[in-house]
């Protein structure tokens, strides 16, 4: 464990470390249904330009992502990838549930084969509504996680309440 992970880090070095990583957000994506459509416009498209706000998107491992985006219907078969993937990224690592699918199983909540919540699998720390959600929502998401990562201590990760975008609980 490093003098930062250990909270010996000075203050400044500590700040220092959170602009750092709050302005250079790898993100991984796991685009499972329709809403990995609005995720693919927010990351790859021109018009969202989302690396100005300090996020790279599609490294190509989970090795290197220190973010992942659920999007889309998560099924009981996808679970067990999903949870391996989570394990594969190194820490800090943050989750982001992008749409209702991800957030609660949205319109398939009474089906036999949907996971309600990737929150059953890995834990999530920010909760992107809508069916699906616009881009704007999910890059909102990223603003609020990046807040937090600002202020966040590394010897004490942040242990409160996930973001809700828009507030409030997810629509189930
Ligand atoms: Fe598709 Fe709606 Fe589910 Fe997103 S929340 S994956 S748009 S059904």
């Amino acid at each position: 464990m490093g003098l930062v992970d250990s909270g010996r880090s000075p203050k400044p070095l500590t700040a220092l470390l959170n602009i750092s990583r709050k302005y250079s957000l790898w993100v991984y994506q796991w685009g499972l249904a329709c809403c990995a459509i609005e995720m693919g416009a927010a990351f790859a498209s021109p018009r969202f330009d989302v690396m100005r706000l300090g996020v790279i998107p599609f490294p190509a491992s989970p090795r290197q992502a220190d973010l992942v985006v659920i999007s889309g219907t998560v099924t009981d078969k996808m679970a067990p990838a999903i949870r391996r993937l989570y394990e594969q990224m190194p820490d800090p690592k943050y989750v982001i549930s992008m749409g209702s699918c991800a957030n609660c199983g949205g319109p398939y909540w009474d089906s036999y084969s949907v996971t309600k919540g990737v929150d059953q699998i890995i834990p999530v720390d920010v909760y992107v509504p809508g069916c699906p959600p616009r881009p704007e929502a999910l890059l909102e998401g990223i603003v609020l996680l990046q807040e937090r990562i600002r202020n966040e201590d590394p010897a004490e990760r942040w242990k409160g309440e996930p973001i809700h975008v828009g507030g409030g609980e997810p629509a189930r």
